[in-house]
């Protein structure tokens, strides 16, 4: 069985950056990924997905994006192209088609079990990604069967859906991305909309991400915030990354005819019904962004930073005057269901008793109960973008100092 000091699991950007974190502090270490590099973004993003974040934020230890549109942002191709670049100059010691099938405590740390044979390893940091599976709620499985339903990672473009209307359901950064390319293809598209976080692409003259990354709110700590379970709850953004970009909010889908409805109760067959909270979770959204931009305000005014003039927004809770209880698909002619409704984990090979009762891996700034076991890449782990391509980096190098101390530790014992 070949030993090694650090198996990271995963070779999307959070086992990249682990891989050259502990390659800095000279720690022997492999990473094993069930598919190929970036697997994540070549099997589960549609086609004409483009970050969110723009190209300077595609910055990871010692590589950084470095082309000629700073502000631009990147398609997935370009993406992969990038990570391969990066396991490339850092001579990642990658290890593809390699499935991790169990992992469990030995004497001397853990077995690890793949798909193409056993290692053994003093720690092992779990970088299988926030993003992991679709969390699909239990309503979705009273939808009559005559409806087609998917979750976001299979869809790939508009063709792709049967013909008549498509329901998405969820308003954060996918489903508003969805339900702005189906509509545009010509189809009639419903968006449910729960919970959502309200941005503008631009703000004073800048795009949004820079202010929030001078405010400091990306690099926020954990221990910054009074109730760190509600922040991890917080939706994600609801932006798009276009070369003219604009903001994608739920006025600018009501003006391209996107019908917007309240978060699905429940469902019987062909019949959906709906929260009346449409007016409350837009209010809430427009007093968030409210704040936002008054904290903008301020830094600017403090700071007398460059920038644009104020910018008034405006509320989109208005548009919830008129929202329907319930929707009958089979009258309205929908014929698709997109759940756009965020992630889940699931670690079905971890046989080390650290999940919680959510089945999720309890942990501190990545550090696990178990000593020698690590994870990495979580929503707000350490810091608000810890699952950002902006973050992730700076929690794996505080893990690669964690395994360097331990295992400086064992050595001296
Ligand atoms: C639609 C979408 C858009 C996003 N846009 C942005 C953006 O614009 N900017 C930004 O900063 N972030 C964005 N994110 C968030 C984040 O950057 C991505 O989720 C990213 O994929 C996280 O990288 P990761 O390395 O943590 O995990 P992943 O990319 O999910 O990588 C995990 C890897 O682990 C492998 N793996 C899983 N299980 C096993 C196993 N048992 N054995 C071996 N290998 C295994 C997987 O194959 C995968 O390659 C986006 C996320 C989504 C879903």
């Amino acid at each position: 069985m070949p030993r090694t000091t650090t198996i990271v699991i995963g070779a999307g950007q959070a086992g990249l950056a682990m891989s050259r974190c502990l390659s800095d502090l000279g720690i022997e270490h492999v990473v094993l990924e069930r598919g190929k590099l970036a697997q994540r973004w070549r099997g589960q993003s549609w086609d004409s997905l483009h970050l969110l974040t723009p190209n300077w934020m595609t910055r990871l230890p010692r590589f950084r994006y470095d082309g000629s549109d700073p502000d631009g942002f990147m398609s997935v191709p370009q993406l992969i192209a990038f990570l391969e670049r990066y396991a490339t100059s850092s001579a990642a010691p990658v290890l593809t088609d390699t499935a991790v099938e169990r992992v469990e405590r030995s004497a001397n740390g853990f077995d690890v079990v793949t798909s193409r044979g056993e290692w053994s390893a003093s720690s092992v940091v779990v970088a299988t990604g926030y993003c992991d599976l679709p969390a699909v709620p239990l309503a979705s499985q009273r939808l009559a069967t005559s409806v087609l339903q998917i979750a976001a990672p299979e869809y790939r473009r508009p063709d792709q859906l049967p013909a008549g209307g498509v329901l998405v359901v969820g308003a954060s950064s996918t489903g508003v991305q969805l339900a702005d390319e189906i509509q545009r293809s010509g189809r009639q598209v419903t968006l449910a909309i729960g919970r959502h976080t309200r941005l503008p692409r631009r703000y004073r003259g800048h795009d949004i991400l820079w202010w929030l990354d001078q405010i400091g709110v990306l690099s926020q700590h954990v221990d910054a915030v009074q109730d760190i379970e509600r922040s991890r709850r917080q939706p994600s953004l609801q932006l798009v990354g276009r070369p003219d970009h604009a903001s994608l909010d739920l006025s600018v889908l009501h003006q391209r005819g996107v019908r917007l409805v309240g978060r699905i109760r429940d469902i019987d067959g062909h019949r959906v019904m709906l929260g009346d909270d449409l007016a409350a979770t837009t209010a809430a959204a427009d007093i968030k962004l409210a704040d936002i931009l008054t904290r903008i305000d301020r830094f600017i005014a403090t700071t007398g930073i460059a920038a644009g003039s104020r910018e008034p927004f405006t509320p989109t809770w208005p548009l919830a005057a008129g929202a329907p209880d319930d929707l009958d698909l089979e009258r309205e002619g929908i014929k698709t269901v997109i759940w756009a409704t965020g992630y889940r984990r699931a670690y079905p090979w971890l046989h080390v008793p650290v999940l919680d009762a959510h089945g999720e891996i309890t942990q501190t700034s990545g550090i696990t109960p178990v000593s020698g076991l690590y994870v990495l890449g979580l929503n707000f782990q350490r810091r608000r973008n810890s699952s950002f391509i902006d973050g992730v980096g700076h929690d794996a190098c505080v893990i690669a100092h964690e395994i360097a101390g331990t295992t400086a530790r064992v050595r001296v014992a």
